[in-house]
């Protein structure tokens, strides 16, 4: 008889997840089974839940499939001819598939890959369960000094917002500037990006003064309290008329593309990264964009970048902030998330 576990899963497009069981997984060869010791938990989760089924069906994605793409975890079993890693060892997962053949893969572009649509935690099970199956072990990132159990937010919230940070980096100049809008999940990552590898003046904005005094502690200069007309104008006064060398926009709506275009110096970046839906205009007035700027679009991280960001964590150079709930408790902790009550990621312990 099959082994079951207890894992919180979609079964049915556009349903409520359910807390239900589903079988423990063995390896198959050159295959790898985590035993999960944390998954944070995403606000793309929710929108999974809402996705229409024809949507789902189109990426490939089949339920019922198990929830969760942040693993942290330690070897439980490994299948046969897998090297490299022995039972206990502590990992990361990443989470997104990818063939490491195509012309993508072949440019270390493996989070534009055609597989990298399916994921552990969307379209294959995920983390929300004891043990979760890892296809290849080019999907392990092994651990030193972290615990397994905060390493998961690293591999998704912390490495998209490293992604966006590098991809700006060369638009950063000496003396420069930088604003995250946003200092939420993504956005605090970003900020203690850009200490780690700038020496630029940070501007956070939020409508959190939570999250706000969390962005000082992490290293913001200056904080300014949400997004009105006036942004732009208060971005530029900060930085002595200017505007920044680097916009990161984690958002994503109307009024913070646009105050947040506006705050973009010339020959600056504007990065949108969150998925709020909002327009990207390029404005009535010559103004409204940066001269000879470039404005970029929400990309997930590459296995690099999850490597940078756990090498970051593991010499403690990086912070990961958790709030932590067990596996009955996840319909909560996802509504917490929801409701802006957590001041770290939200981690399930599987039991
Ligand atoms: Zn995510
Ligand atoms: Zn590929």
């Amino acid at each position: 008889m099959t082994e079951m576990m207890k894992a919180y899963r979609i079964v049915e497009w556009q349903q409520q997840p359910i807390l239900t069981e589903a079988p423990v997984p063995t390896p198959g060869p050159g295959q790898v089974v985590v035993e999960v010791a944390g998954n944070g938990l995403c606000h793309s989760d929710v929108g999974m839940t809402q996705m229409p089924g024809s949507f789902g069906e189109m990426l490939g994605w089949k339920v019922p499939f198990t929830l969760g793409h942040e693993v942290g975890g330690r070897i439980a079993a490994l299948g046969k001819g897998v090297t490299g890693f022995k039972e206990g060892d502590p990992v990361a997962v990443i989470s997104p598939r990818s063939c490491g053949s195509c012309r993508f893969c072949a440019n270390g572009e493996d989070n534009n890959c055609d597989d990298s649509v399916v994921g552990r935690g969307y379209g294959i099970d995920g983390g929300l369960a004891k043990y979760m199956l890892v296809h290849s072990t080019r999907e392990l990132v092994p651990l030193r000094n972290l615990d397994p159990k905060i390493a998961g937010p690293l591999t998704d919230a912390g490495a998209t917002s490293f992604h966006a940070v590098k991809r700006a980096l060369k638009r950063i100049r000496p003396g420069g500037s930088a604003v995250v809008i946003g200092a939420g999940g993504l956005g605090a990552y970003a900020i203690q990006h850009l200490v780690a590898l700038t020496s630029a003046r940070i501007i956070a904005v939020d409508t959190s003064g939570e999250r706000l005094a969390y962005a000082s502690e992490l290293g913001a200069h200056d904080v300014l309290d949400g997004v009105n007309p006036e942004t732009a104008a208060d971005v530029r006064n900060i930085l002595g008329g200017t505007g920044a060398d680097a916009v990161f926009d984690f958002v994503g709506i109307d009024s913070t593309i646009e105050q947040g275009l506006r705050s973009t110096g010339k020959g600056g970046a504007f990065a949108l990264v969150g998925a709020g839906q909002g327009a990207l205009r390029s404005g009535t007035w010559f103004d409204a964009l940066p001269k000879d700027g470039e404005v970029f679009c929400f990309q997930a991280p590459t296995i690099a970048d999850t490597l940078d960001v756990i090498a970051l964590a593991d010499a403690g150079r990086i912070r990961v902030d958790a709030d932590f709930f067990s596996l009955d408790d996840v319909a909560l902790a996802y509504e917490k998330m929801e409701r802006g009550e957590l001041r770290g990621r939200a981690v399930v312990i599987p039991d």
